[in-house]
């Protein structure tokens, strides 16, 4: 049995069901706040929340758990600079809650649900996991103190963990079963799609100023299929006995510019629609691409939709299924 903690969410839904299809039985704990009911189709769900240590407890006693999925946590960049401390709070203490419980029920294999934003402002592109971990915000500072409890509970406490830093994730199910549907939404692709649908007026581009060949922020976008494929492979590598705990970027390792991003739309929805160009949103870097050579030598995983097409299409078939 794996534990799933945030598997109502738009990257654990995507985990949760692939375990399933590959003959896992899981178990989803998520207490609603940003996940969906409906997004856990497989498996069970338990609804509460990480600082509710009696409730984990049951959860360990009544089920043999293998392994813990660890995706609940809060996401928005702009959130974490509003309000730290809840940033503090849910990701990095709840997590210490769900370690120390794990501990008392001798469960021991961990997968994380890392970021790229542990990486700050990079000083070197492609980025790998090698590079300087300096977070530039609040959401970044919690994952990285995530990822040094995580260092010491596995130097001198017994813990296999797999930390998994993920670049921007997009896309969605192929079956059209699940998405991404954040409320209020954030992120750059389901934004451009709810303007082609009609649910905005228009686009703004955040910056045009920076150091890139058409001036708009450079991403690398990781198709969930890919990301929930990694997560299979990460599980797999700590099912061996004498594999250590480790840690891997996950991206597509090409970069794409918002403005190519908003073009794709566009050419992929057949829709036209406004774009306007607005300051910088703070704190965002010129260029994020992984260096993801570590997942692909060590968990022989490789994006297999790398496409940016591809992505968008995927995101939009659902994006319609939601909102059209
Ligand atoms: N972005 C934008 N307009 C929007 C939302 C995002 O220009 O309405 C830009 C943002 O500044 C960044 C890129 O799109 O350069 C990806 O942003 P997103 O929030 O999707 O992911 P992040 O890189 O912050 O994790």
């Amino acid at each position: 049995m794996i534990l799933i903690t945030g598997g109502a969410g738009y990257i654990g839904s995507h985990i949760n069901k692939l375990l399933n299809k590959s003959g896992y039985e899981t178990i989803v704990l998520d207490n609603l706040s940003k996940g969906h009911k409906k997004a856990v189709k497989w498996g069970s769900l338990v609804n509460a929340d990480l600082s509710d240590s009696d409730k984990l407890r049951e959860i360990f006693q009544n089920n043999d758990i293998e392994a813990v999925m660890h995706f609940a946590a809060f996401s928005s960049v702009a959130e974490s600079v509003e309000e730290p401390e809840k940033y503090f709070k849910n990701n990095f203490e709840n997590t210490a809650n769900l370690l120390r419980i794990m501990k008392e029920f001798r469960v021991r294999k961990f997968i994380f649900s890392s970021t790229a934003a542990l990486y700050g402002i990079p000083k070197e592109i492609p980025i790998s996991e090698s590079a300087e971990l300096k977070p530039i915000n609040p959401y970044g500072e919690s994952k990285l103190m995530v990822e040094n409890l995580l260092k010491d509970e596995s130097d001198f406490g017994g813990l296999k963990y797999v930390s998994l830093r993920y670049f921007n994730a997009a896309g969605a199910d192929l079956d059209c079963e699940i998405g991404e549907d954040h409320n209020p939404e954030s992120h750059l692709i389901p934004l451009v799609l709810d303007a082609a649908i009609g649910r905005r007026n228009s686009i703004s581009i955040f910056g045009d100023d920076y150091d890139t060949p058409d001036g708009t922020c450079i991403r690398d976008y990781i198709h969930v299929q890919d990301l929930a494929d990694a997560h299979l492979k990460a599980l797999q590598y700590l099912e061996e006995p004498f594999n250590d705990s480790n840690i891997f970027n996950l991206g597509n390792g090409n970069g794409f510019s918002v403005k190519e991003v908003i073009d794709t739309c566009k050419k992929v929805t057949g829709i036209d629609f406004e774009v306007k160009v607005e300051g910088r949103r703070p704190g965002d870097p010129d260029i994020l691409i992984a260096d993801s050579k570590k997942a692909e030598e060590v968990l022989k995983w490789k994006p297999e939709y790398p496409d940016l097409e591809d992505i968008v299409e995927s995101a939009w078939n659902w994006h319609k299924k939601l909102h059209g």
